[in-house]
């Protein structure tokens, strides 16, 4: 089935809409920009709902009238073992359709960003020496290269990713941004039953382009958890260093003028229930409201840390590669006791190599990356390496409301509803540009397209699950991610469902929308519960935005592949300062508290090491 099969099938293409018209086009070249797994994988889907018309009706969908396509697509909706193979079509369709429906307004003049000192892989020569190499700009790696170049070392970061410029975000459509910011454009997926989606950025600035600007302090119960139960006590120190880190990224609560309807609804409504919300803590001053987070701000109002950090680590001669991907990192082996890092080598997009010698190198290629370059590096051989993956799991409900909602105007995670927080749920008000929410609307066919055309009285709602560690990173040359969701978590995802539609009905909506296939819809609380009767957590469409945790920090060495403070064990002079490091899910967004580990074990390394702030680079 090609991309025109695909939406006649599943928006039922009469021929009778103009946007319609556009709709397969939009799909075929998104489909085109996806890496080939992720392609073929649409593809299977595609064959195994065409094979399964053809058992149903003895024809393939495409040789079928628009009404038998629909009978036969509305008794697959009922198998549940088809039901993935089913949104696996439905999510590309309908990005390509909302973007073809409700065009975001392109931004006006963006302001310049501040001066980055980035060369292309291709301009950088293929032998250099630094005194320390960053691997990763996203938000551990650029407080490391920060810190490290502010103590006067001479600092390389590479990115494997390329440098993308405010006013680049505002020349394109946030669907054409979101295949290139994206790792996998943007369909990394973790296996396991249920399966999720878990999105990472890979561009200069890393996931922090691409993520809400939502800015949690890490809670104090988890800070005295990391520090007695992990022994990272370098956590203890977290607070005056998450006061640094806001001040950089100039946090401060998100004000009500550009919230938007979905925000505000949020508030009501939990207002109303009598529970804890108030607007979001955020880096954002100036925020315009234009929900385009995700595909990087158009602004330049989010201070991703390409904005924020990185401009400073570069005013102190840190320099950035770009589209260089760290194959593995050199060691030398002809030193007494262990091995120490002696530097990187990485590859350039066209397949030619380069090396930077270096005595320090500090991994910052997240949580799902650092675990394969360090295998790849002959230094995968801690048990417990890649292992202990949170990922703070998510699930949205939407709600219809009378009123127009257009959720895609206003704050894209805009308020924080947190009663149930101590029972490690965290509500967020979040929407989305057109198409894009995690949220898979109900339905197929005709309803499906009612759907769409009905998607500005939607309010979003999301919430995440602070769960037990119990994923694994996998893999040398291509990761491979496990999961499997604890049954403590898949209740309290559950409790979520349940807790988002209370807010939405207080809220004043009509009806609350599960996302869940077999019981999409609900009119009132007890309709809900009825519904809600035999349904699993197996059948919540997951994603996940935040994993953490695979190279842990601590001080049991048979648990923690990093030593107490971040360095990893069984080698000298590579330091670990991504969300890897972190000894389990932070249980609130995570960006500042992946900066504040950063900033914690560069500063406590320079203080160990005091002799290596003399720059010894040629
Ligand atoms: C859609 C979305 C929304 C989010 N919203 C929020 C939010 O509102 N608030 C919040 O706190 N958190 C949010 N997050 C999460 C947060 O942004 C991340 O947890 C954080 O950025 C992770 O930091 P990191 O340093 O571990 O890795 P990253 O920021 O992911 O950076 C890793 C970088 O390393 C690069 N890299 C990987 N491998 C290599 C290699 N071999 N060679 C060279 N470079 C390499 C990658 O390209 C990437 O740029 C969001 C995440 C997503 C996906
Ligand atoms: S809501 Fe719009 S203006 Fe505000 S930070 Fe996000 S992308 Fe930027």
């Amino acid at each position: 089935m090609n991309g025109r099969g695909m939406v006649a099938a599943l928006l039922a293409d009469t021929g009778d809409e103009e946007w319609l018209a556009r709709v397969p086009g939009r799909l075929d070249t998104f489909l085109s920009a996806l890496p080939g797994p992720v392609r073929a994988a649409v593809q299977a889907a595609a064959t195994a709902v065409d094979a399964y018309a053809v058992l149903h009706s003895g024809r393939r969908l495409a040789a079928l009238t628009p009404g038998e396509r629909e009978t036969v697509l509305d008794s697959l909706v009922a198998r549940p073992g088809l039901v993935p193979a089913l949104d696996l079509l439905k999510v590309p369709v309908l990005l390509a359709a909302a973007t073809e429906r409700t065009p975001a307004p392109r931004a006006r003049i963006a302001p310049e960003d501040p001066p980055l000192d980035c060369t292309p892989a291709e301009e950088w020569p293929a032998r250099a020496t630094a005194d320390a190499v960053v691997v990763g700009s996203g938000a551990g790696g650029a407080v490391a290269a920060r810190t490290l170049a502010r103590a006067g070392l001479a600092v390389v970061v590479l990115e494997e990713g390329e440098h993308h410029t405010t006013a680049s975000f505002g020349r394109r459509a946030p669907l054409d941004r979101f295949t290139e910011l994206y790792r996998d454009g943007g369909a990394t997926a973790a296996l396991g039953d249920p399966p999720l989606l878990l999105p990472v950025g890979r561009a200069v600035g890393g996931t922090t382009v691409v993520n809400s600007g939502t800015c949690y302090r890490t809670p104090d119960h988890v800070v005295d958890r990391w520090s007695s139960r992990h022994g990272f006590h370098l956590a203890q120190g977290f607070p005056a260093r998450l006061d640094e880190i806001e001040r950089t990224l100039r946090v401060a609560t998100q004000p009500l003028d550009v919230l938007g309807t979905n925000g505000l609804l949020a508030l009501a409504g939990a207002r109303r229930l009598g529970w804890r919300a108030g607007p979001l803590r955020r880096n954002a001053p100036g925020c315009k409201g234009s929900c385009q987070c995700v595909v990087g701000c158009p602004t330049g109002a989010k201070q991703s840390v390409q904005l924020s950090v990185l401009p400073e680590a570069c005013a102190h001669g840190a320099r950035i590669v770009t589209g260089a991907r760290v194959l593995r990192i050199l060691l030398d082996h002809d030193r007494p006791g262990r091995p120490r890092a002696a530097g990187i080598r990485a590859r350039r997009a066209d397949g030619s190599e380069l090396e930077i010698l270096s005595p320090l190198v500090v991994t910052a290629a997240g949580a799902l990356q650092t675990p394969p370059l360090l295998r790849r590096s002959g230094l995968g051989g801690h048990p417990r390496l890649g292992r202990n993956l949170s990922v703070h799991p998510a699930t949205s409900v939407a709600g219809r409301f009378m009123q127009p909602v257009t959720s895609w105007e206003g704050v894209l995670q805009s308020t924080g509803v947190e009663e149930l927080h101590d029972r490690g749920i965290l509500i967020e008000a979040t929407a989305s540009p057109p198409g894009m929410s995690s949220f898979v609307l109900p339905g197929v066919g005709r309803a499906l397209r009612r759907e769409l055309e009905g998607a500005d009285r939607l309010g979003i709602l999301g919430a995440m699950i602070a769960d037990r560690p119990g994923g694994r990173v996998l893999g040398r040359d291509r990761t491979v991610v496990r999961y499997r969701l604890h049954p403590r978590d898949g209740a309290r995802l559950m409790t979520a469902v349940r807790a988002m539609a209370r807010i939405l009905f207080a809220a004043g909506a009509l009806e609350v929308l599960t996302g869940i296939p077999r019981a999409p819809r609900a009119r009132t609380l007890p309709e809900l519960d009825a519904l809600l009767t035999g349904i699993t957590p197996r059948d919540l469409h997951l994603s996940a935005f935040h994993p953490a945790g695979t190279v842990a920090a601590g001080s049991d060495r048979e648990r923690a592949p990093a030593d107490a403070e971040g360095r990893l064990r069984g080698v000298e002079g590579v330091l670990v300062t991504d969300a890897s490091v972190l000894p389990g899910c932070p249980e609130v967004n995570p960006q500042l508290s992946i900066m504040a580990a950063a900033l914690a074990v560069t500063e406590t390394y320079l203080e160990r090491e005091p002799s290596s702030r003399t720059s010894t680079s040629a």
